[in-house]
């Protein structure tokens, strides 16, 4: 759910973010069991090639440091979004609390696609002044079997949506720290032209 972590004041520092620092928001949204937790874990686990730890704030947030093209940067990573919520109003949190959004679906799920979708929109009304990096990416890409979303359909969405898009498999580990390194990148793209 998007409650509980970032109500609490400990989280509220964490949810603060300077936009002119290397300190970023970055939101998993997607359907209920495509895989966001998944990523989360894989981001919040050892495998980080520096070696350097990640502070845990709540099991549903998580900030580490990462080194992307030599520059490093901090990651606030928010596992929040639960679609099944009622209440509008933690929606709503996700929506205009991130600097950049990971939209997941699931490869072997069309419904999750066509969520992916309605979340891309929404979220460019929401944020329609703010030029907010996006990723559409398409999780479980090891069952190709099971596949119902084809890459070229993926790929389609993300020109629609003016987003970035890849497929990741964070069963097997693949394209996932790509993910996020990529996620910096277009923080740093859009920070860069800010400043220009
Ligand atoms: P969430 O609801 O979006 O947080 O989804 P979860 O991370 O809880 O994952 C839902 C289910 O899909 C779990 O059983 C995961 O083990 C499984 N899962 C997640 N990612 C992958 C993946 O890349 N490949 C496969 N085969 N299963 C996955
Ligand atoms: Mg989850």
């Amino acid at each position: 759910s998007c409650k509980g972590s970032w109500s609490s004041d400990s989280s509220d520092s964490v949810i603060s973010t300077d936009s002119s620092s290397n300190l970023y928001k970055v939101v998993l949204i997607g359907d209920n069991g495509v895989g966001k937790s998944a990523l989360a874990s894989i981001f919040a686990g050892a495998a980080d090639s520096m070696g350097s730890d990640c502070e845990l704030f709540g099991g549903e947030v998580c900030e580490r440091t990462v080194t992307v093209d030599g520059e490093s940067a901090t990651i606030t990573l928010l596992d929040t979004w639960d679609p099944q919520d009622e209440s509008k109003w933690t929606q709503d949190q996700c929506m205009h609390t991130g600097d950049a959004y990971l939209i997941v679906y699931s490869i072997t799920d069309r419904a999750s696609f066509e969520k992916a979708s309605q979340l891309n929109i929404q979220l460019r009304r929401d944020r329609q002044s703010e030029d907010v990096p996006i990723i559409l990416v398409g999780n479980k890409c090891d069952l190709m079997r099971c596949r119902q979303v084809s890459v070229s359909e993926g790929r389609a969405g993300a020109v629609v949506f003016d987003c970035k898009f890849i497929e990741t498999s964070a069963a097997m580990q693949h394209n996932v720290w790509d993910t996020f390194h990529g996620i910096v990148r277009q923080l740093r793209l859009r920070r860069d032209s800010e400043e220009a």
